[in-house]
């Protein structure tokens, strides 16, 4: 169970290949990973060591990928529009 962040992914954008593909590539730190069905799996040992980088955020459409931030203000990050 991760600490410090928490990643939340609509379940159509978790089941859409082409997108889930495109996180696993951007994240630095492989906190996406594909299941053989193609779908996502969110890798819980790496979820800490998110840099806030926001390379996630674009893949999907706006709202369907959030990072929160669980300590400090509590920041969610996702993408607006
Ligand atoms: S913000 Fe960056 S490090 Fe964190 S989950 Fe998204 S791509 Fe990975």
């Amino acid at each position: 169970m991760a600490l410090f962040i928490q990643v939340e992914v609509d379940p159509k954008v978790a089941a859409d290949a082409a997108i889930v593909k495109q996180l696993v590539e951007v994240c630095p730190v492989n906190i996406f990973a594909q299941k053989p069905d193609g779908g996502l799996e969110i890798v819980e040992k790496n979820l800490d060591e998110c840099t806030l980088c926001e390379l996630c955020l674009p893949p999907a459409p706006a709202g369907a990928v959030r990072v929160k931030k669980m300590y400090g203000d509590g920041e969610v990050l996702c993408r607006k529009g």
